[in-house]
């Protein structure tokens, strides 16, 4: 193990002079200070989401009267009416939780409404698909006919059903390819865009719920009340997801302007671009990046700042890991950038005491260094640590020593391969004796990123001092 923090003033073997070194923002330059995400701002939507259910609930109940329970298929009929309700309420919120809210994803962080999106995901699809088979069912026993013939009937005689059953079909497709196994032979993009087709099953299978839902045919304010939910929530979507981004990208009008080497299979993209420092940005965040070259314009891929704005530039700093991370070290000067963001709860927005540490795992200094940078009290005596394999692939060496530096902090390199190495509690302990007094942040690969914060709870840190963001989501 190396840990020594006189070693990071040597300059890395392979860095290049680049105009990476050049833009390195100086702590007097004046930025837009983010302010603090509003904490309270997930418990609302919990609240607002919780009430929801229990209303769509309520108007599922009371849609049917005594004598249309006890008639034959009422009962079936009325789970039927009952799983579709809250199934696709449960739709809703799982599109409401990825619609980028900027209050709910500064709070609560892009990876955690991904996951509970994905926790989400199973009961939307499975309500849906009772509801087809228990209305069916109800409708069949009705009409004393087969399940076969009912399901004709449906789509030959009643309004939008062919719609809604085109909806359910993608949203079985869908859920097939969204299994495990299956998405994780998938090409990512070619699953992310088969993802996206589930916005337009849920518009065929709106229309047939309105004209044919027992809670809303003979009950308008019902119909007016989900009407304007599903209307708000598809403009929140297409607000934020694509209005946002647009008004951002055309704003500050980014394009490439260098590309560097900062290690073998590292490099930063140096954007330029209009009112930057404008841009709401806390160091730690990420941005979703399409770059408008030949080839992989289409794709759209995350990556952190490397170091906070300045008036006129952005710098992300990229591991070649695929065909997008690969096709960037190549990208032409003047290519012109499209950005979503910045996403993630990953910022000094986070810190509860007074001291710090930072973890980073290999690319993970990525953020760490913007974040770092983001920390300007003095009294935070940061302590830095890099885990990298080789020695060559740490980065930003001159650039955290002078950050560490100024902020009366320590920088350690932890190098060698995990088989020489065990970076566990004791190597952290060896490094940061006051561990538990401080809040650390921790960056880099999911293996890399569970591994430290078990590490730091067997040092008695608190669950609400780990502050962490894995690089996949
Ligand atoms: C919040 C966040 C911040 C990140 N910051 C950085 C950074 O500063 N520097 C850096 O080098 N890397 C960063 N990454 C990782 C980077 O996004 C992936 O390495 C990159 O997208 C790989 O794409 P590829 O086509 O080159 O490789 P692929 O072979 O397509 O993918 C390799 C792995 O990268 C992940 N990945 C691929 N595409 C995406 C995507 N669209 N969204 C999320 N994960 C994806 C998956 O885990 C995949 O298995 C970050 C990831 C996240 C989630």
């Amino acid at each position: 193990m190396a840990t020594a923090s006189s070693r990071y003033a040597r300059p890395a073997r392979h860095q290049v002079p680049s105009p990476a070194r050049r833009q390195v923002p100086s702590p007097a330059r004046r930025r837009r200070d983010l302010k603090a995400p509003m904490s309270w701002s997930a418990d609302v939507g919990l609240c607002l989401a919780g009430l929801g259910l229990g209303a769509t609930t309520g108007i599922a109940l009371t849609a049917e009267t005594h004598s249309e329970l006890t008639a034959t298929g009422g009962l079936a009929m009325f789970a039927g009416n009952l799983t579709a309700l809250v199934g696709t309420y449960l739709a809703l919120m799982m599109v409401l939780l990825v619609a980028r809210i900027p209050s709910i994803e500064r709070a609560v962080g892009q990876d955690r409404l991904v996951k509970w999106h994905r926790r989400l995901a199973p009961w939307p699809i499975s309500l849906i698909a009772a509801h087809v088979l228990l209305t069916t069912i109800g409708y069949a026993q009705a009409a004393k006919t087969g399940l076969l013939r009912q399901v004709g009937t449906f789509i030959s005689s009643y309004p939008d059903m062919l719609a809604a059953t085109v909806g359910f079909a993608i949203m079985t497709a869908i859920a097939i390819v969204s299994v495990h196994a299956i998405r994780t032979r998938m090409r990512r993009e070619t699953w992310w865009t088969i993802h996206l087709w589930m916005y337009m099953a849920l518009a065929l299978a709106f229309m047939h719920q309105i004209a044919l839902g027992p809670s809303f045919v003979g009950h308008p304010l019902a119909r007016a009340v989900w009407i304007t939910v599903w209307l708000a929530s598809a403009g929140l979507v297409l607000g934020y997801r694509v209005g946002l981004p647009l008004l951002r990208t055309f704003r500050h009008r980014l394009k490439v302007t260098a590309v560097c080497e900062e290690a073998p299979g590292i490099f930063s993209v140096i954007c330029s671009g209009r009112e930057l420092d404008r841009l709401d940005v806390s160091g730690g965040q990420f941005l979703l990046w399409r770059f408008l070259a030949r080839g992989i314009w289409w794709q759209a891929h995350p990556y952190s700042l490397s170091a906070l704005p300045q008036k006129s530039s952005l710098r992300l700093t990229v591991k070649q890991v695929g065909d997008h991370s690969k096709a960037l070290s190549e990208l032409p000067v003047g290519t012109r950038v499209m950005i979503e963001g910045p996403y993630g709860a990953f910022t000094r927005h986070k810190r509860r005491s007074r001291k710090i540490a930072l973890i980073a795992g290999g690319i993970g200094i990525t953020a760490l260094r913007a974040l770092l940078e983001d920390v300007t009290d003095k009294r935070s005596q940061p302590v830095v640590i890099v885990r990298a394999s080789r020695a060559a692939d740490v980065i930003f060496k001159d650039e955290i020593a002078q950050l560490v530096k100024n902020r009366h902090g320590r920088f350690h390199e932890v190098i060698g391969s995990r088989s020489e190495v065990v970076f566990d509690e004791e190597t952290i302990s060896e490094l940061v004796a006051d561990i538990a007094v401080r809040d650390v942040f921790v960056c880099g690969p999911e293996g890399f990123v569970t591994s430290v914060a078990r590490s730091l709870l067997r040092l008695r840190v608190p669950h609400e001092a780990i502050h962490h963001e894995v690089f996949s989501l």
